[in-house]
């Protein structure tokens, strides 16, 4: 029970790693909401964690859109008088090569995947930072740290998230708010399927996806929850600032 009593806002918790997380967390002991703008999809994760005897609320909300984000905070702040955690999760892939990219695909994938991280965490350290704790776990990847072809507005927004991770970390540690960054390889989840649906031989894809990774296999889930969760604990006190890379060894390959 590491986050017992904590009450944790997760974003993306609708699929993949965001439902882990949530899962997980539930049963650690969090008070779960479980944001995603796939309303259907948020309710199954409640669904899934109120059938383990866990606490979760399911919220519909778009993370690119500030006052969505705003009001979800407000709200939890104003229901249950705190938030502890904040795993900003939500995120998109976008494969196509920069010179055929559209400014529109540009901005969408920047919208999601950093602009809503920058209004989760602006949004939640105000009143972290009056509880004088709480911890952020932004969910970046490994190509914030290696190039991949076709990945250039992804990994520039991932990137992103680390340096901004960064930043924040050094701005709000004395306060006593952990501010950190999981980079997750590849990880089974329906995003990646979408991305190896995309070759001529999604089979091969995957094959090739699973050669490039030392440990033989593709993450799962439940992988980056864990991390997540230790980033979310108070095992993690003294962690600001961190990316912590659970990839199967992809990016020492
Ligand atoms: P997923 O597609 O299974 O889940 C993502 C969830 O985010 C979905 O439920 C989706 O509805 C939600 N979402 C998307 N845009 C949203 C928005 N604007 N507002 C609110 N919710 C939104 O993907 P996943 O693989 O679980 O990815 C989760 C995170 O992990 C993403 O940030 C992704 O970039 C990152 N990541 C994934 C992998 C991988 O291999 N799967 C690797 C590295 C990083």
């Amino acid at each position: 029970m590491r986050l017992k009593g904590k009450v944790s806002l997760i974003t993306g918790a609708g699929s993949g790693i965001g439902r882990a997380t949530a899962l997980l967390f539930a049963r650690e002991g969090a008070l779960v909401v479980a944001a995603d703008r796939d309303a259907q999809q948020a309710e199954k994760t409640q669904k899934l964690i109120e059938q383990e005897g866990g606490q979760c609320e399911a919220k519909c909300i778009d993370v690119s859109q500030e006052e969505q984000v705003a009001a979800v905070i407000a709200t939890v702040v104003k229901t249950w008088g705190q938030l502890d955690v904040l795993c900003n999760n939500a995120g998109i892939s976008l494969l196509k090569p920069v010179t055929t990219t559209t400014e529109a695909e540009w901005d969408k994938v920047f919208n999601v995947n950093l602009k809503g991280v920058f209004f989760g965490c602006k949004h939640a350290i105000p009143q972290m930072a009056k509880q004088g704790n709480g911890a952020i776990v932004n969910t970046a990847s490994e190509l914030a740290i290696v190039a991949q072809p076709l990945y250039g507005a992804y990994c520039a927004t991932k990137a992103g998230v680390l340096a901004l991770t960064r930043v924040l970390a050094l701005e709000w540690a004395a306060k006593g708010i952990q501010i950190n960054a999981v980079c997750p390889g590849p990880i089974a989840t329906p995003m990646l399927q979408a991305e190896f649906d995309l070759a001529d031989d999604p089979i091969n894809e995957e094959k090739l996806a699973i050669k490039s990774i030392p440990a033989g296999r593709l993450g799962t889930p439940e992988d980056i929850a864990k991390v997540a969760l230790f980033l979310a604990s108070e095992d993690a006190q003294f962690v600001h600032g961190a990316a912590i890379v659970a990839d199967g060894g992809k990016t020492i390959f």
